[in-house]
């Protein structure tokens, strides 16, 4: 399979936010924590957020795990902090859509995490793309630290 231009720009992209991810470690005071797991390529990646007046004000990924599965947790991160935990639910559910189908009506939502869709390609790596997401929606919908 011949990449085009895009595919390399998009290749060289997802590179950098894997071997240099923003908002990798750990929250000095998480609200909300989770630890989610892709048994399929090993990917383990916790997740931690601070929410706080209604909004994520800050968060913070760990673990280990394939590229994607990391380059994804750098960019989900830096997509959800500032927002609203329910604009965050609707933000999992669009990338999750855009990774499997390879397209979705409101992709600009999602900002440079689009990027991903490309994995759409690659079935097998569409839970690597999705990992940081779903622990996102979990620690917002169960993932209070204190429960
Ligand atoms: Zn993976």
């Amino acid at each position: 399979m011949a990449l085009t231009k895009l595919d390399q720009l998009y290749r060289q992209v997802i590179l950098d936010e894997a071997y240099h991810p923003r908002h990798h470690g750990t929250l000095a005071a998480p609200t909300h924590q989770v630890t989610v797991r892709n048994p399929s390529c090993g990917d383990v990646l916790t997740l931690a957020l601070e929410v706080k007046d209604g909004v994520i004000k800050d968060a913070a990924f760990s673990g280990s795990g394939c590229t994607i599965s990391q380059a994804s947790g750098s960019l989900m991160t830096d997509r959800i902090i500032g927002q609203t935990p329910q604009h965050v639910l609707n933000l999992v559910a669009t990338f999750s859509d855009l990774v499997i189908d390879g397209q979705v009506k409101d992709e600009a939502a999602l900002g440079d995490a689009a990027i991903l869709k490309g994995v759409h390609q690659f079935p097998a790596r569409v839970k690597c793309a999705t990992l940081a997401w779903k622990a996102a929606a979990q620690a917002l919908t169960k993932g209070a630290e204190h429960d």
